[in-house]
């Protein structure tokens, strides 16, 4: 019998729960359902609902962002990346450009673009130029970079790649031994291609209860039931409550392609640090392919920015679950979506976007 959100918040309210419960989500599309959808204020006040690494964007590093803006600037390219990326400030000083929106108002030839093909059509039709594609994304992103390049692309295309795993983040929290939350709403969409089962460490390593959840407020819902009945009987296990998309195993092409296009590195997350295993780089074949292969100069520049993040800004802290978007010292105030500080307020994924979207303007404690 499938619930109504009506009935799953009834049975959430019934069960007996006796202290406070932090339910981790890991996926912007989660947060921006259950901020829209007001589930926050409809569950009891002892169930906690904590934003963690779940905007691609938001962990990208400013020295990837950095990279692109001078490869943009200096070289004879057409540059292309997601909409979003191109109003993500990095830290330089007032007078130096700060964003690719700022370098294409300065002449670079920078254009947003919505998928990966759209990079090829335009590496097509500009067969004279080089097209960098700026491809910051986790695993739902990098997968189809990868099938694009096993499919063949021209010879012009190259990758800027900033792509990242998932469940390393999550794996880095619950190893820190604070996580900050007590059970984990796995994502849906990052699921269907990396298969259930990537989650399983999360209860046979750590017996944190975990469910993996689609978008709608009925599976959320499902899935938060599912953490709250686990931890009230001490029975951790895995809960698929997206069985319509998500399998045991996922997407056996799209990790076959990953398998071939890609090399699993360390990378280094936004605020963060280096989280090992954490990262796509392209593998030896698709060398002529990388960006970072013909211009390694500015990688090397850009390295020397790992870590700074503009003063005041709490992005890191969200990004971990450690604080609410409106406890950070610049929620809508010297932050806000006009005039964004850090990646989170201007990310459609970003936890301060989500949240200020969904109505909560003032700087406050959750
Ligand atoms: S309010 Fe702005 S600076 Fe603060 S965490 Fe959010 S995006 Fe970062």
């Amino acid at each position: 019998m499938t619930m109504t959100a009506k009935q799953w918040l009834q049975r959430i309210r019934e069960l007996p729960l006796t202290g406070k419960v932090r339910i981790m989500n890991v996926c912007g599309g989660h947060e921006r359902s259950i901020t829209m959808a007001g589930l926050r204020g409809a569950l009891p006040d002892n169930i906690e609902l904590i934003p963690g690494p779940g905007c691609p964007v938001c962990i990208c590093p400013e020295e990837d962002i950095f990279e692109a803006i001078q490869i943009a600037l200096h070289e004879p390219v057409i540059l292309v990346a997601f909409g979003d990326m191109l109003r993500v400030p990095v830290n330089v000083r007032k007078q130096d450009v700060r964003s690719l929106e700022q370098a294409r108002a300065q002449g670079a030839d920078i254009r947003p673009i919505a998928s990966p093909m759209e990079a090829v059509q335009i590496a097509r039709a500009n067969p004279d130029a080089h097209v960098v594609f700026f491809a910051a994304g986790f695993e739902t992103t990098t997968a189809p970079v990868a099938a694009m390049l096993e499919q063949g692309v021209p010879e012009n295309l190259l990758l800027l790649l900033s792509g990242r795993l998932t469940w390393p983040a999550v794996a880095m929290l619950l190893d820190s031994g604070t996580p900050g939350f007590d059970a984990l709403v796995a994502p849906g969409h990052v699921a269907t291609v990396m298969g259930a089962n990537e989650w399983r460490f999360v209860v046979d390593r750590h017996h944190i209860p975990s469910a993996i959840a689609g978008f709608s407020s009925e599976s959320l819902l499902a899935a938060f039931y599912s953490v709250l009945r686990q931890h009230i009987e001490h029975k951790p296990f895995l809960d698929n409550c997206y069985p319509e998309l998500v399998s045991n195993n996922g997407n056996q092409a799209a990790q076959r392609h990953l398998q071939h296009a890609m090399t699993v590195t360390d990378a280094n997350w936004r605020g963060i640090g280096t989280i090992p295993c954490s990262g796509f780089s392209l593998s030896e074949k698709y060398k002529q392919h990388d960006a970072r292969h013909i211009w390694p100069g500015y990688r090397d520049a850009a390295r020397k920015r790992a870590g700074e993040m503009p003063p005041g800004c709490d992005c890191a802290q969200v990004v971990l679950g450690k604080i609410y978007p409106v406890e950070c010292r610049l929620y809508g105030t010297a932050c806000t979506p006009r005039s964004p500080i850090g990646p989170c307020m201007v990310s459609d994924e970003g936890a301060c976007r989500i949240w200020w979207a969904g109505g909560a303007r003032a700087k406050q404690t959750a």
